[in-house]
């Protein structure tokens, strides 16, 4: 397979390096539909027949059903590679194969419909440039003043928390907690552009790139040095995929906004007021416990809040549960979905938690509908959304 594009993995002698030793049998889709074809060793064995046994161009097409069909039925969880004894490239691989399947024209209707509202709008809901901002009409804040000022320090909002009125409180509770601390931020407005992950993960690259430079030159700017978020996907696109393809020009510090709160809290700049007292469990979102080590801060800011009752899930950190939603697996499967989220939703109602915290809006979305479905009496809520209420905002 040639290479296109700047971080792309020599896939052939990648996958040869499989020892089939089983351990990433791990896998929440493997899990569910027990085909070895799902299997990411059975994957890597389909690829292997794609590239290197099958050269007739007609029975390519009949590998590349079974192969494409596993690639999109996988949430990108990186459960696998994290467990991988041969250390392969294993999320970098089926980056690949999604864009195989692209340059194939083999998309499903509902994936190609996503790209194009992105490629044309900058946004996953194909809405209007000029509502990126709505959801503070809906919080009642006003924000004119903080759209394209001139400051060290970004907030972006991300897709789901700008356009989803699900979200809107997201949003809402970042911007108080910036403004109880007083420190000067700004945020792109209508400026701002998806950060590139769905269709990264779908397989467009370019589209992709040309976002990642997008949004550099507006942070640019503006002077901005750090940027933070409350969406897992749009950090680990600021994290990983934007140094990749931007390379030294990616100069700017990212962080989650636990992060963030983590140190103001150590600095000060923010106190805690209010006593919570339902039983909390956090649930680590994919993207930021194994794309990017993100594991000490969530806990921290909420084992600070006053009266806390704090119980981990039983699997939690580098071994979370996927919670189904990751990889665009709605576009596809979304009974899979539903079904690799029966077992997460079976370990919060163990956990006996009151209050369940995430750090992703695509997890947070998922959940709510697991909890819903289960008829929990369980509160499925944003990290940003805790802490303000802990400073009585
Ligand atoms: S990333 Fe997750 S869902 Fe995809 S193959 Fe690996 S373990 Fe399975
Ligand atoms: S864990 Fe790695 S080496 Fe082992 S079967 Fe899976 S892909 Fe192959």
């Amino acid at each position: 397979m040639s290479s296109s594009n700047e971080w792309q993995v020599d896939i052939i002698d990648a996958v040869q390096k499989c020892v089939y030793c089983g351990y990433c049998a791990v896998c929440p889709t493997f899990r569910e539909l027990k085909w070895e074809t799902y299997h990411p060793r059975g994957i890597l064995d389909q690829i292997k027949m794609y590239f290197l046994e099958t050269t007739k161009e007609e029975l390519k097409g009949d590998v590349s059903k079974s192969l494409f069909d596993s690639i999109f039925a996988c949430t990108m969880c990186k459960a696998c590679e994290n467990i991988c004894i041969a250390d392969i490239p294993l999320l970098k691989i089926w980056e690949q194969i999604r864009q195989e399947s692209f340059k194939r024209g083999r998309w499903n209707p509902a994936l190609l419909s996503l790209y194009n509202k992105v490629k044309d709008t900058q946004n996953i809901f194909g809405l209007p440039k000029d509502e990126r901002v709505s959801w503070a009409d809906l919080a009642n804040m006003v924000m004119t003043k903080r759209i394209q000022r001139k400051a060290s320090l970004a907030y972006f909002v991300g897709c789901q928390a700008s356009y989803s009125g699900k979200m809107e409180g997201v949003a809402a509770s970042v911007v108080k907690i910036l403004r109880k601390t007083r420190v000067d931020f700004t945020i792109l407005g209508d400026e701002e552009w998806c950060c590139g992950s769905p269709v990264f993960l779908a397989g467009g690259y370019s589209v992709g790139k040309s976002f990642a430079k997008h949004n550099l030159d507006q942070f640019k700017k503006l002077g901005v040095k750090r940027i933070v978020t409350a969406c897992a996907g749009c950090y680990r696109a600021f994290k990983i995929v934007y140094p990749r393809i931007l390379g030294d020009k990616w100069d700017l510090e990212v962080l989650h906004i636990s992060e963030l709160v983590a140190e103001l809290l150590e600095q000060n700049k923010l106190k805690y007021k209010k006593t919570i007292k339902e039983k909390i469990t956090f649930k680590d979102p994919c993207e930021l416990v194994r794309h990017c080590g993100l594991i000490e801060p969530p806990r921290e800011i909420i084992e600070k809040i006053p009266g806390v009752r704090y119980e981990e899930l039983p699997s939690n950190c580098e071994e979370a549960l996927c919670c189904g939603g990751g990889g665009l697996l709605k576009l596809n499967d979304a009974d899979l979905v539903r079904q690799i989220n029966t077992r997460l939703i079976e370990e919060i109602e163990y956990s006996e938690a009151e209050i369940v915290v995430n750090g992703c809006p695509t997890c947070l979305d998922t959940i709510q509908q697991g909890v819903k479905k289960k008829g929990l009496d369980v509160e499925v809520i944003d990290i940003a959304e805790l802490v303000r209420r802990a400073i009585g905002e």
